[in-house]
Order: C-alpha cells, then structure tokens, then sequence
C-alpha cells in the first residue's frame, strides 16, 4: 500500500479530524485543564468555555442552550434517551417504536428492555429503507411511549419522513426520539420545526474528536402532560445537571463546537459537492460495471453515502482488495464489519443474504477530492473483475 495516495472513503464509519478542530482541542488540553464544577477561577473558566460549546452545539439545530447535554459518544446518548424514558415512565406505558434498520446502539438498547417487560415494535422498511408512516400510526397504543427512528441510516443513507413523524408523535402524546448522529451536521435540522423531543448525535462523524457526543432533551425534560419525562441512567457527580454524571470533557467538548461551527459555515457548500462526487460515483459504476445496484434511495439519501450492490462476490473481499489498492472503504457498518453476519440493514430492505453479503459502502467526506474519486473509479472495476475471475458463484451463474 501506498501511504502517500491512500484514498478515505469510509467517512461513515469516521471522519478525520479537522486540522483546525485538533488546533483548538490542543489549545483546550494545554489551557482548559481545570474541572468545570470547581470553583477557582480555572475551573470556572472551564465552565465558560463548556457553556459557550453548548450554544454552539445547540444552534447548528435550532435548540436552547440547556437542552443539550454532552455525553461521551453517540451510543451514549442513544442509551439515555432511550433507558432513561423507559425507567422514567413504567407507571404510563411500556411500548417503544422503532424500525428493523436502526444502528445497534438503538436497537439492543431497546431489545434489552425487554427484560422489564417492555414491549417493542420494529417496523418495517420499503425497498429503499423507508418506514411507511400508515403502519407506524397503527403502531401507536396507549402504552406507547416513545418513537425511537433513526434521522439517516448509517450504511445506506436513506433519510427518514422526520418531519412527518415528529408530527405523529405529537398528534398522539407520545415522545419522538431521533438518533441523528449520521446526519447532524451534515443535512440542515430544526428539532422544533420537525418536532424532535430528544436527539443522538457525535462529534467524530463531523471531524471531531471520537468519545464525545451529546443528547438534545427537549424543555430539559419536562412536557405538558407528561411532567419529567426522562430520568439519567448513570449515577455520580451531579454533572450536566444531573442528567450524565462524569469530569466533563472540556477539550473534546470544545472539539466537537469547533467542528459544528465549521459544519454550520460550510454545509451548504459541503452537500453541493458531495453530492456531484456521489452521484458521479453512482452512475459512472452502474453504467459501467454489470451486474452492479444501487442500495437505498436514489435521492433522499446522505450527500456523502454510497451503498452498491456487487453480484457475484463478497462485500469483504472488495474491502480488502480495494485497501490493498490504496482506498479505504467498508460493508456493512464498521461496527458489525468483523462479523460474517449479512448486514440488518440490507436484508432488511429486501436483499437476499448473498447479494447482502456483495456490499459495499463509499463513505464520501470534506476532504474528498475529485481526483481521488477518479482514483476509485480506475481501480474498482479491476478489483470487481479479478474476484468474478475467482468466483464459483459467477461461474456457477455462466
Ligand atoms: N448511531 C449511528 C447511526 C451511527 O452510525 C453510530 C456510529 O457508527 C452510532 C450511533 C454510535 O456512535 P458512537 O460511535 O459515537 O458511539
């Protein structure tokens, strides 16, 4: 491999940092050292620079400062948000929603509620990795509390109706949760014009620092008719009040403000050239290269998420081929991609093992380029065409 060209085009899985979000974690780990719940004046700077971050972190999706509460990484706040509204509220229902395609850190959350007697609906998704809203209204019983759908799926980009089940969800009383963390930062969010109670997202998909997340909740907790409605999972120190007990991590909080400061300023500019990139990819490998799809929705997906669909050959070994080659690329999410299962996800929209087995996810980011998509584009189809040659499924198929 030559290090020199390598290629990165696994963004989904996590992005680099941003030269000037690791200047300004560096700054932080050599100036922000005091505990922000101290009460000398270092710790009280501490506690400035965390509570400036909060408001940075809340405007990129239009909330109030205190609703955002920073946690150590997207799964974290998946837990919270989901285990804390269950404890919360065993006296009022105990029935989640959620969908067949949702990440791990959602979905054996929720199945681990199980154990107390709770109940859970996974919907089903079309082809292209949508829920269908009819079914998820007929979902909705008096002992349901909360909606739990992803905003982006993580391996095929399919973005969700979030408008319109936040809309759902209020019609009904229950609790719209989101896990955005594929999307935040990446695609314009308004958790009040869209109606999100609670959202997941984390630094390191946005090229900040990896173990730093946060979890919006809405009005700090506390709805009409609900009163409290979430309860911490964790118990210690009272930090972020209450909600997430630990010493908060001051630098990487100010990593991940950083990165969504500059996510605010060059998203717009950001989904237009990825999206060129993306579709480029898209059409160039479907004209060229038979026996090649398409996984997810043609349009509302992610700008930076490409999922193909290889017939014929193992999603592992294109990975590992194409590395060689000196491109970085995945199937299945990174989280699952040590296991031979077939991916949810792709069986989930339809997929039979074998072609779920045949994926391939081309994670696009900021500092993609034009010539390295060109790079991949030169060396894929060799890749595709040497293990076909080595294939008793292609053979078997002539
Ligand atoms: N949710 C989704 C959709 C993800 O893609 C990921 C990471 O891949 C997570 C949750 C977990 O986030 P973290 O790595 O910060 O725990």
């Amino acid at each position: 491999m030559n290090e020199s060209k390598y290629v990165y085009l696994d963004n989904a899985a996590t992005t680099p940092m941003d030269p000037r979000v690791i200047e300004e974690v560096y700054k932080h780990l050599k100036e922000t050292y005091g505990n922000s719940s101290s009460l000398h004046s270092i710790g009280q700077k501490s506690g400035q620079v965390l509570e400036k971050c909060r408001t940075t972190v809340a405007s990129l999706i239009n909330a109030k400062r205190d609703d955002i509460f920073f946690t150590s990484s997207g799964t974290e706040a998946d837990n919270i948000a989901i285990l804390g509204v269950a404890s919360k509220n065993q006296d009022r229902g105990n029935h989640i929603i959620s969908s067949t395609i949702e990440h791990h850190a959602v979905e054996n959350t929720i199945k681990q509620l199980g154990n107390d007697n709770f109940e859970f609906s996974f919907l089903p998704v079309d082809k292209y990795g949508l829920i269908n809203l009819e079914e998820l209204e007929e979902a909705i019983t008096e002992k349901t509390l909360l909606i739990s759908i992803m905003f982006a799926n993580n391996e095929i980009g399919t973005i969700q109706p979030i408008k319109e089940i936040g809309e759902l969800a209020n019609k009904h009383g229950v609790l719209f949760h989101t896990d955005a963390v594929q999307a935040f930062g990446k695609v314009p969010i308004d958790v009040n014009e869209l109606n999100i109670d609670l959202l997941s997202a984390s630094a390191h998909k946005l090229y900040g620092p990896k173990g730093v997340g946060m979890l919006y909740i809405r009005n700090k907790g506390v709805k009409e008719g609900w009163g409290e409605y979430i309860e911490p999972i964790m118990y210690g120190g009272g930090h972020e009040r209450d909600m997430r007990p630990s010493t908060v991590n001051v630098p990487g909080i100010a990593g991940f403000s950083k990165a969504v400061e500059i996510a605010k300023e060059e998203m717009a500019h950001e989904i237009k050239k990825q999206t060129t990139l993306r579709d480029k990819i898209i059409n160039w490998v479907i004209e060229n290269i038979e026996d090649s799809s398409l996984n997810g929705h043609p349009t509302r997906r992610l700008p930076n998420n490409i999922n193909f669909g290889f017939k014929y050959i193992e999603g592992e070994s294109i990975v590992l081929d194409l590395d060689m080659e000196g491109i970085a690329t995945s199937t299945g999410s990174a989280c699952s991609s040590k296991s031979l299962d077939p991916s949810h996800v792709l069986l989930a929209i339809g997929l039979k093992s074998e072609e779920a087995h045949g994926s391939l996810r081309i994670s696009l980011g900021r500092f993609t380029t034009e010539a390295e998509v060109d790079f991949l584009l030169e060396k894929l189809p060799f890749v595709i065409k040497r293990l076909r040659k080595l294939s008793p499924l292609k053979k078997g198929a002539e």
